[in-house]
């Protein structure tokens, strides 16, 4: 089977000769050297002060939620993986749906000042397949109303807005370093922040709320390990790459795909794509769930992705939001990695272009 994703995994003696230091010094976790080594080379690459590594991108959303306070409201897109939700509810506070915009299937911006009340406390937004939210808007109501800014940038790594990478935006910014994702560790994420006070405050969350036996705060173990850091050093290097290669198989398809009624995520201006994804809109379920079963009986899994809209999950119970429930139910991400080659991008082409005939 082909899947929307598969890992890349580095030359084997590469990673045995991080293994190697690694059984040397019987360092294994608590902030080991690669851990802080991938630390560095991470906050060059992002251009950010600070940047957790911790053991995976739903522990970086719960770290980055707790430390905005606890008990609010938290202003928040139904048009994400069902992760960015749970970790709201798990932190004690109340999701509030806002609707998507049709271009990119980001937060609606124009959406989001009639839902603010006295006890919002931050909004939480995703920037959807690694395209950018709208985030000096977000900025500007954040800033009027004083409330805080955490974006879900588990599909953003590599992409950059206006000249900066993506995650360096919002008062927090959370990653996904998963097996699926652009860049990956195995498991891992990142909590991302350019303000001091809250890095501290999420660095004693990280490790249980202590330094030796001084005791600050509760806390959660999110801490992640040499095995998983090494990974990441190997990866990191080629990002460059990853980008470049995933950038040709997507114009392949936008080239083969072009005469189909299908409507693609336009990101706004002056951003550079990760292509994490390669979503498509189709015009109906029904011919989505067509192109999913051929694809399926031709050895592909296209993923729904993302789908149902989260707030039509029964322990979210959100108000309607007419956008993303349409486009939830149109959308499938199809098959997007280093290693795919052309021919079979040319086979899942000809796959969909035989429904539509
Ligand atoms: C993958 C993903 C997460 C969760 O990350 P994990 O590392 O798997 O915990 C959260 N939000 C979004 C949008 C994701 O795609």
């Amino acid at each position: 089977m082909i899947n929307i994703s598969k890992p890349y995994l580095p030359p084997l003696d590469q990673y045995n000769r991080y293994l190697a230091g690694i059984w040397e010094r019987k360092w294994l976790t608590n902030n080991g050297p690669l851990v802080q080594e991938l630390e560095d080379k991470l906050k060059k690459y992002l251009g950010v002060k600070h940047l957790l590594y911790v053991n995976n991108g739903t522990i970086a959303l719960q770290i980055a939620i707790k430390a905005l306070g606890t008990g609010g409201k938290i202003i928040t897109t139904p048009f994400s993986y069902v992760a960015t939700t749970n970790t709201i509810l798990w932190e004690q506070c109340k999701p509030v749906f806002a609707d998507i915009n049709t271009n990119d299937f980001n937060i609606d911006v124009k959406k989001i000042e009639a839902l603010i009340t006295a006890d919002t406390i931050a909004i939480l937004a995703t920037h959807v397949y690694g395209n950018p939210c709208d985030v000096d808007a977000l900025k500007k109501i954040a800033d009027k109303h004083g409330i805080k800014i955490i974006y879900d940038g588990a599909h953003a790594f590599g992409a950059t807005y206006n000249g900066k990478q993506l995650l360096s935006y919002g008062d927090i910014a959370t990653c996904s370093f998963h097996a699926t994702k652009v860049f990956h560790t195995v498991e891992g994420g990142a909590i991302i922040t350019n303000n001091d006070e809250l890095a501290q405050k999420m660095t004693l969350y990280r490790q249980f709320g202590h330094v030796g036996d001084e005791h600050f705060s509760i806390g959660v173990n999110g801490k992640n390990s040499e095995i998983h850091a090494a990974m990441g050093l190997c990866l990191l290097p080629m990002m460059p790459r990853f980008i470049e290669k995933r950038k040709q198989l997507a114009a392949l398809y936008s080239q083969l795909l072009a005469n189909l009624p299908f409507q693609f995520p336009l990101p706004l201006p002056n951003t550079s794509y990760n292509y994490s994804y390669y979503p498509v809109v189709l015009d109906a379920e029904e011919r989505l769930n067509a192109v999913i079963y051929s694809l399926k009986e031709n050895g592909v899994n296209a993923r729904r992705y993302f789908y149902p809209s989260l707030n039509n999950l029964p322990q979210f119970k959100g108000e309607s939001c007419p956008v993303s429930e349409s486009i939830s139910k149109r959308v499938v991400a199809l098959p997007l990695y280093y290693e795919l080659e052309e021919a079979k991008v040319i086979n899942i082409c000809n796959v969909i272009k035989s429904c539509y005939l």
